[in-house]
């Protein structure tokens, strides 16, 4: 692997500096024989998604070298870190791969029959079979697990918890013994209180927060991943719910309020990440559009950017440019702290120390 260096303003500090990569590391000491690949421009430690799906499309599970292709789509769009937030195939081959994003696995969602999307997750017939599942995540994934926490009860004819919430304090308390964090897919308000006391980690969506329990989240450091470009999707999943008119108003008003309920949680100080939900309903390689949507709905440019780099890479655990911190990297002609659109033309991508795109 041949040294290589670039100069540029560094984010998020902002000092525009020199940069070498050797042997897969950064170095801000010089490297002898390291070829010039960018100049004149910024240096963002590489983009998070974190919560994407490789290995789920439109019409659900896909095969593996479909989700390689997934992964690349996210990599040329910046993307170098996934929170992958459960796969229904085994991704694991794609981490041995040099070429693709780092990717942190959730493994299955944890769901039961007829309370989520077909074929995806695991469906446990009884919730007491969560706490046991939870530890098989556990020590499958990479450190998550992802439960479905609410979904359209058809009985109920409305978006309902999946667990109770005694069952949900064990199996939170299960995963963190075996050093794992939770999250949770959520869209109403029912299910949000039960996860949160019972320790979860994270909320995906949360579009069901309420003052409560927003104030909750900032005191106890749970964090949030809105998804608000899948949130977009609220008004079809209800006009497609005729036969369940109060599900399809339900959602119809949580969308409405959608950007003012993410609004009050990035105001209370609640930890909020960029996520785009790629894999079903939304394209791999979106990320800039989320991280726009942060900011419109209050992240200042530079919280948005970092909610997507290097804020997310701290809160899963990665470094952002720091010497001897691993040599993943967006180079962009202009400051995307000033226009994110930036955010959709990177100029040069490097991956594991090596240019990927
Ligand atoms: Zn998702």
């Amino acid at each position: 692997m041949t040294p290589i260096h670039l100069r540029g303003v560094v984010l998020p500090d902002g000092e525009h500096r020199d940069v070498w990569v050797d042997g897969g590391v950064i170095s801000l000491r010089p490297v002898p024989g390291a070829t010039t690949v960018f100049e004149d421009g910024y240096l963002v430690p590489g983009l998070v998604d974190a919560h994407c799906h490789v290995g789920i499309g439109p019409e659900g599970p896909v095969q593996l070298d479909e989700a390689v292709a997934q992964a690349e789509t996210d990599r040329d769009a910046g993307t170098l870190l996934i929170r992958d937030c459960g796969a229904p195939i085994d991704t694991r081959p794609l981490q041995e791969r040099e070429d693709l994003p780092r990717i942190i696995r959730a493994g299955r969602h944890l769901a039961k029959p007829k309370r989520y999307i077909p074929h995806l997750g695991e469906q446990l017939e009884d919730e007491t079979e969560l706490p046991a599942a939870v530890a098989e995540q556990a020590a499958y994934g990479d450190g998550w697990v992802k439960l479905v926490g609410d979904w359209i009860d058809r009985s109920v004819g409305d978006l309902a918890p999946l667990w109770s919430d005694s069952v949900l304090s064990e199996a939170i308390a299960v995963a963190h013994e075996h050093g794992a964090k939770v999250t949770a897919h959520v869209f109403g308000e029912d299910a949000i209180p039960g996860l949160l006391r019972a320790g979860i980690d994270c909320i995906e969506h949360g579009t069901g927060l309420t003052d409560e329990t927003v104030e909750l989240m900032s005191r106890q450091g749970t964090a949030l991943v809105p998804t608000l470009i899948n949130i977009e999707n609220f008004p079809s999943f209800a006009k497609a719910a005729s036969k369940y008119p109060d599900y399809a108003a339900h959602m119809t008003d949580l969308y409405r309020k959608g950007d003012t309920t993410v609004a009050k949680a990035i105001e209370a100080g609640v930890e909020v990440y960029a996520g785009t939900d790629a894999g079903g309903g939304i394209k791999h390689g979106t990320l800039s559009e989320e991280v726009l949507a942060l900011h419109r709905v209050g992240m200042s440019t530079e919280q948005a950017l970092g909610a997507a780099s290097w804020s997310a890479r701290r809160w899963l655990g990665w470094s952002g440019l720091e010497d001897g911190a691993v040599a993943d990297l967006v180079c962009y002609d202009a400051d995307p702290r000033k226009d994110l659109t930036m955010l959709r033309h990177p100029r040069r991508i490097v991956l594991r120390g090596t240019v990927v795109a």
